[in-house]
């Protein structure tokens, strides 16, 4: 019998506010659907990539494939692999499209081999993965898309990432507008230096963010989601970003912010708070303006990249 798998990766939020390249947490549903069987040789073929158009085919250029050369160069094992990849979001979304393929393919080479690494190990293969995509090896997507849930980078090198506790009543609106952003794009336009005193707020931020989650503190949560170091900047790249703020806060939203390098933004609501009106107000928005959105509510995702039926 072949030997064939197949992986769910869930979609995830980076940044989320004032954690830069730190912070992360997984969505629900939204993902990526891997399907793995070994060949009789040591190839790594993609056959298909459903859902979404535009991301290579080419073994050497696409994140699933790269991440299992990896996984399988540190093993020194010389296996070949058919490739399907189903995916629901399109590559540029800033939910982390392409570390949903990274994570879905880490974690299912590794279940086919046996299991040899464990899931926080599957972090810097899949970060091999996101090189491709962006240049630069970050782990703040994948490590979410692979663990679920909250997720902290605290250092790249040693690689140090765990979760932290976040309140069950905690929901995210996200609204996707329908425009790419390219993230090595939105990552040109960054300074390298930063003040001071905005490093100061920052790290408060930081602080608070990740206090209000742990101590279930929703008006913390909302107080510290505030960006003043990327935002101003990276927000240029959104069609009507400040607008689309106002509304959402004005709405009750706890802080507004972009999600990973945008287009997409996020904020958190509590469970019974009447989130269809941010979305409302966000479909006129940006309907009035001939652009369409993906809009949804969200769980955390606490279980992050598994195996399918
Ligand atoms: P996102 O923030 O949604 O992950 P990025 O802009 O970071 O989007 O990554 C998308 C880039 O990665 C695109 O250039 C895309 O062609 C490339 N890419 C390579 N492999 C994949 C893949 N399997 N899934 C998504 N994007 C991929």
């Amino acid at each position: 019998m072949t030997n064939s798998i197949k992986t769910f990766a869930p979609a995830t939020v980076a940044n989320v506010g004032c954690g830069y390249d730190v912070l992360g947490f997984a969505l629900e549903e939204y993902g990526d659907e891997l399907t793995l069987t070994e060949r009789k040789d040591d190839q790594l073929v993609i056959e298909i990539i459903q859902g979404v158009s535009g991301i290579p085919l080419d073994p050497a250029k696409n994140v699933a494939s790269v991440t299992i050369r990896a996984i399988l160069k540190d093993l020194k094992i010389s296996k070949g692999f058919n490739i399907k990849i189903k995916k629901n979001i399109a590559a540029g979304s800033g939910l982390g499209s392409s570390a949903s393929s990274a994570a879905a393919a880490a974690y299912a080479v590794n279940k086919i081999l046996g299991a040899p690494k464990s899931r926080k190990e599957l972090i810097k293969f899949a970060m091999e993965g996101e090189r491709i995509a962006s240049t630069k090896a970050h782990a703040d997507n994948v490590a979410a898309s692979i663990l679920g849930g909250f997720t902290v980078v605290r250092s790249y090198d040693p690689l140090d990432v765990f979760n932290i506790p976040y309140p069950e009543d905690l929901r995210v609106v996200i609204i996707f507008p329908q425009v790419e952003v390219k993230t090595s794009d939105a990552k040109k336009i960054l300074k390298e230096e930063v003040k001071l005193s905005d490093a100061v707020k920052q790290w408060g931020n930081v602080a608070g963010l990740v206090s209000g989650l742990i101590q279930h503190d929703f008006e913390r949560i909302g107080n510290s989601l505030q960006d003043v170091i990327v935002e101003p900047i990276r927000s240029i790249l959104i069609p009507l970003y400040r607008e689309m703020k106002t509304i959402a806060l004005r709405a009750g939203a706890l802080g507004f912010s972009i999600s990973g390098s945008g287009p997409s933004m996020f904020c958190f609501v509590q469970k019974n708070s009447d989130s269809s009106i941010i979305i409302e107000r966000a479909k006129e928005l940006y309907g009035k303006s001939g652009i369409n959105i993906i809009s949804f509510v969200s769980r955390i995702n606490n279980v992050g990249v598994k195996t399918l039926d």
